[in-house]
């Protein structure tokens, strides 16, 4: 058993707590940026990070890129009051790391190290604990955003900028970026036990997926591996483990689903199973090939490597150019989509007619809030929602229109009153885009906050291609 690290004392804690040393670092690099924008630059803007979790193809343009590398600090955390207060470009890797200190966790935690609180924010972040407490975005308490005029405000839900709070999630930078966020925590416990069950049909997984979520359970998601091969995973906190495993190099956690009905991991390695592996991912760039996975080592085994990976590949083409020699044509069908319970079993008849391949991740989601909807992401707050997560590529002898098969997903998910996340291809006309992700609102919003529109608008961002 691997205990939690001992809670910190002494000058530093209380220099956190008291906020200061922190809080001007942050005020020194905001004006920074501040200064940046309110010189005026001339071309759109763009923000100079080093990583990021976005799947959308776009060629270079001259854009000015605000460079934030440096908003990646933890300000304070506060388990007595439930919350950490952290720079916008903090990923989820350092954010969790000082959150379990203090023997608290973010309350939903996406499963990549890489992506950051902003990121998460402004695009859409799930996990297994989304079925109590909602998307990221359900978790914050508070943001600074910094406008493109090189203003900021503080939005919450209560106060003047009440409207931005609710309108920025799945924004994608288009209205501000979130430069500072209080988000939720909740207390853990050392160990995570693992339940592995596996239901025969879509009928019986799903309901029993919706029992679970009523039940008294922390964590809850799926991995579909074929029509009659379904797995819930329920997870729960332990103070004491007999055994636990180990996913972070040799051995694969997404096998282990199929091989041990339980198990037991440390919260940390719980919170990052799906990393090692890149959910399954690792295998397009043969990582779950011993040898390589033996030359790359542990601490290459992560996404932030596949995803640098992934991109080369995008720019060079490569596996596109071997699949022509090959006489193939590709398609990337890389999405997540939310749909209402009660159409999952006619989704996975889709998918398994349309899109075929596996795994698939599966996880419920509740909204947490019931009088709020998020304007520019309105999931209707009574319903649960399943999250189905498939990645890959589709390889046809005949060539098809450019997107058949995203488009296929796309048509689908409205038909079934769900919806789809903007961090990979769309090819929704600008009509069927803002039919779905509320005109009104992102039209208010842009007025008020960018009204130079120096900043994309969101469907020249999330769709357009030019
Ligand atoms: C293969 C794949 C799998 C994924 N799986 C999951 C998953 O399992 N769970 C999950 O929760 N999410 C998942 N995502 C989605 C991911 O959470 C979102 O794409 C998220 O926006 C990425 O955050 P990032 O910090 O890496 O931001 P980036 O990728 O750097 O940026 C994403 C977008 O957000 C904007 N942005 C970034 N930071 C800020 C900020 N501070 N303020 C305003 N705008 C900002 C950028 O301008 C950009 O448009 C997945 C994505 C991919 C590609």
């Amino acid at each position: 058993m691997q205990p939690l690290p001992k809670k910190r004392h002494g000058n530093r804690e209380k220099a956190i707590m008291t906020g200061t040393p922190e809080q001007a670092a942050y005020e020194t690099k905001k004006q920074r940026l501040a200064a940046v924008l309110h010189n005026g630059v001339e071309s759109s803007i763009r923000l100079e990070k080093n990583t990021s979790n976005l799947f959308r193809s776009r060629r270079p343009r001259d854009a000015c890129g605000l460079d934030v590398r440096d908003f990646n600090r933890v300000i304070r955390v506060c388990p007595e009051e439930r919350f950490v207060e952290t720079e916008g470009m903090t990923t989820y890797r350092d954010l969790t790391r000082e959150c379990l200190r203090y023997e608290v966790m973010p309350t939903v935690v996406p499963q990549l190290q890489s992506i950051t609180a902003g990121g998460a924010v402004s695009g859409i972040g799930i996990e297994s604990s989304s079925f109590q407490y909602g998307l990221v975005h359900e978790t914050v308490r508070e943001m600074e955003i910094l406008l493109a005029d090189g203003s900021s405000v503080v939005c919450t839900p209560e106060n003047g900028h009440s409207r931005l709070f609710f309108g920025f999630p799945n924004s994608y930078g288009t209205l501000g970026y979130v430069l500072k966020l209080r988000i939720g925590v909740v207390p853990v416990k050392p160990h995570v036990r693992l339940t592995h069950i596996r239901h025969r049909d879509a009928l019986s997984f799903f309901t029993e997926m919706e029992r679970l979520c009523q039940s008294d359970i922390d964590f809850l998601d799926g991995t579909v591996f074929g029509p009659d091969e379904l797995y819930l995973t329920v997870g729960e906190f332990t103070d004491s483990a007999p055994y636990c495993s180990d996913y972070t190099f040799r051995n694969i956690y997404y096998r282990s689903i199929r091989e041990r009905p339980t198990d037991y991991l440390p919260v940390k390695d719980y919170i990052w199973r799906w990393d090692t592996d890149w959910f399954w991912c690792s295998q397009y760039v043969y990582a779950e090939n011993p040898v390589v996975r033996s030359l790359l080592g542990p601490k290459r085994l992560n996404s932030v490597t596949y995803a640098k990976i992934m991109r080369w590949n995008r720019k060079h083409d490569l596996a596109g150019f071997l699949d022509r020699l090959r006489g193939y044509s590709g398609e990337a069908v890389i999405q997540d989509v939310e749909i209402p319970l009660e159409q999952c079993a006619a989704f996975l008849e889709f998918y398994f007619n349309t899109i075929k391949f596996t795994p698939v991740w599966v996880c419920p989601v509740k909204p947490l809030q019931k009088k709020t909807v998020f304007s520019l992401y309105p999931l209707d707050p009574e319903t649960l929602y399943v999250n189905f997560g498939f990645w890959n590529v589709i390889r046809t002898r005949t060539k098809k229109e450019p997107g058949h098969y995203n488009r296929l997903v796309e048509k689908k998910v409205r038909q079934l009153g769900g919806m789809k996340s903007l961090y990979s291809d769309s090819y929704y006309s600008r009509e069927e885009f803002w039919d779905i992700f509320n005109r009104k609102e992102y039209r208010y919003l842009k007025n008020r906050y960018d009204p130079d529109k120096r900043f994309k608008d969101l469907y020249e961002k999330c769709v357009e291609r030019g």
